[in-house]
């Protein structure tokens, strides 16, 4: 009991806390602040602020979504220096974010989030933290997001390679490739941008390829300083393109995944890779054979070009083992490396295993999550009151800005926040029945889809094949059901009813 108290006195206490300060987390602080709510800290595991563009800064590291939506709608940046910004210019963004509304004096640095427990007697969360402080909150919301933990494929041998390894999400930038045997696996959305910078630079760059991915090419470009100016001058001239480029966006959901319109967009893509690769082994090598938009599209301009060069090998007959200093594929071929490159991607379905989350009457979020996650709206869980997700299950998406859909779980988050805050309500619990309802909804309208049915294995699959990740329709239908919760969903206790 003692021991339990001078913990306790230890860590803090707050209406809200928040994890992550990344685009979900720092969006959630700003919206608090503008709603007047000023009682709430963000936990941070690392030393600064930024999450997913914190962390990745590979080379060619860039937005595949135009920055005028991949931005908040109530934080235009009229200064975006090109139509789809690199890592530094969104990082740089989302720190004029966070002074601009003064959300770094709610920010606990350092603060690596392990778990948390409701307390049914408080109605409040016990919060804890990897240092062993811990925090108290009414509510919690999180604001991980599914892109943080670098998943390394187990490959034979791996230990005992005596060169350089690092993940794309963890690039070592004091390792020089210049001059170097390097040895690229995967090839995703993060690879092909690093791959053109690096192919540049290293003396031979193989790239070990499982599948290879739907590629259009990525209308990118500077904007011209006049065009900055007018969005700067312009009242409401930027909300207009804005507008424009995200039904253009939605646009793109029909053209890939109406059955009509796919084949139209899949010869786009050949045509696009037959303009740029003219060795016919190669380019049979880089053609899917899967549906486009099973995985998600990639857009580059510079990733075919680069496996045209002389220095750049595309290998398909997978990786079998690592040893000291080579790598060795299924046909028995041994490649010398100096340094192994993953590009393998992130840990999707199973990023929230390792969290210890207890909710109503002890139970597990694992064990709620045993068959596989799923939330209401992607935001609630039945048993665990007062918990938001942010980016939670089914609401990733690969043809639009996944920030509109941030910003449409702020919203509602809010709406929930507003009468808890202002201790109108003690705490509200979303009805199983509303949960499964949703869920039996969303799946089976994407048990038809593409990404169950094109062909392909992907993450947004988990390991029974059930789409675990991706919103199955247009943002604006996401955004129409989440503008305020129904208070008809929950099972709410109002403030001394207990
Ligand atoms: P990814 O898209 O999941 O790609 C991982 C790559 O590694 C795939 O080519 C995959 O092959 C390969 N791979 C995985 N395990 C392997 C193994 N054991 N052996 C051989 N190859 C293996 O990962 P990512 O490129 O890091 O991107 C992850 C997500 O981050 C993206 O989908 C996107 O949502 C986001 N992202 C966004 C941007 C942006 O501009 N907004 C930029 C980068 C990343 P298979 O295809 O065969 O599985």
């Amino acid at each position: 009991m003692v021991q339990e108290q001078a913990r306790e006195q230890r860590g803090e206490r707050a209406s809200v806390v928040i994890v992550g300060t990344g685009f979900s987390g720092l969006g959630m602080a700003i919206r608090l602040k503008q709603a007047g709510i000023h009682d709430f800290l963000v936990l941070e595991k690392s030393g600064g602020l930024g999450g997913t563009w914190r962390d990745n800064t590979y080379p060619g590291c860039a937005c595949d979504v135009p920055s005028l939506m991949y931005s908040f709608s109530f934080e235009q940046n009229p200064a975006w220096s090109r139509l789809f910004a690199e890592q530094h210019e969104i990082s740089d963004y989302l720190r004029h974010c966070a002074d601009k509304y003064r959300i770094h004096e709610h920010i606990r640095y350092g603060t690596e989030f392990t778990g948390a427990e409701f307390d049914e007697d408080s109605a409040t969360w016990r919060i804890s933290t990897a240092d062993g402080t811990e925090y108290v909150a009414r509510a919690l919301v999180s604001g991980l997001g599914a892109l943080h933990i670098p998943s390394y494929p187990e490959i034979t041998g791996l230990d005992s390679f005596q060169g350089e390894v690092f993940h794309s999400a963890q690039w070592n930038h004091d390792y020089d490739l210049t001059g170097k045997r390097v040895a690229v696996i995967g090839t995703g959305a993060s690879a092909i941008q690093f791959v053109p910078r690096i192919a540049e630079q290293v003396e031979r760059l193989h790239l070990f390829q499982r599948t290879p991915p739907w590629i259009q090419p990525k209308p990118d470009r500077a904007v011209p300083e006049r065009v900055r100016r007018w969005f700067r001058r312009v009242p409401g001239l930027q909300r207009l393109a804005r507008a424009g480029v995200y039904w253009l966006l939605e646009a793109r959901f029909l053209a890939v995944f109406s059955q009509r319109l796919r084949p139209w967009s899949e010869r786009l893509s050949k045509q696009y890779l037959r303009s740029v690769v003219k060795d016919p082994e190669l380019r049979a090598a880089l053609t899917p054979d899967y549906a486009i938009g099973c995985k998600r599209i990639l857009l580059s301009s510079d990733y075919y070009p680069a496996l045209n060069r002389d220095n750049v090998d595309l290998i398909t007959s997978g990786v079998h083992e690592v040893r000291e200093r080579s790598v060795v594929t299924g046909d028995g071929a041994e490649h010398p490396v100096d340094a192994i490159v993953f590009g393998t991607g992130f840990h999707v379905t199973d990023a929230f295993d390792h969290l210890d989350i207890v909710g109503r009457e002890g139970r597990k979020l694992q064990d709620a999550w045993r068959d596989g996650m799923e939330a209401y709206l992607g935001i609630t869980v039945s048993g665990f009151p007062n918990l938001f997700f942010l980016l939670g299950p089914n609401t990733g998406l690969g043809h639009n800005s996944v920030v509109f859909m941030i910003e449409s779980q702020i919203n509602y988050v809010l709406s929930c926040l507003r009468p808890i805050c202002r201790d109108a309500i003690d705490h509200l619990d979303v009805r199983q029945q509303v949960q499964d309802d949703f869920n039996r909804e969303i799946q089976g309208k994407l048990t038809g889809e593409v990404w169950s049915q094109g062909g392909c294995r992907s993450w947004y699959l988990d390991e029974n094949g059930i789409n675990r990740t991706v919103w199955p329709g247009g943002t604006w239908r996401y955004w129409l059901r989440t503008r305020k919760a129904d208070p008809a969903d929950y099972e709410i206790v109002a403030r001394g009813r207990r």
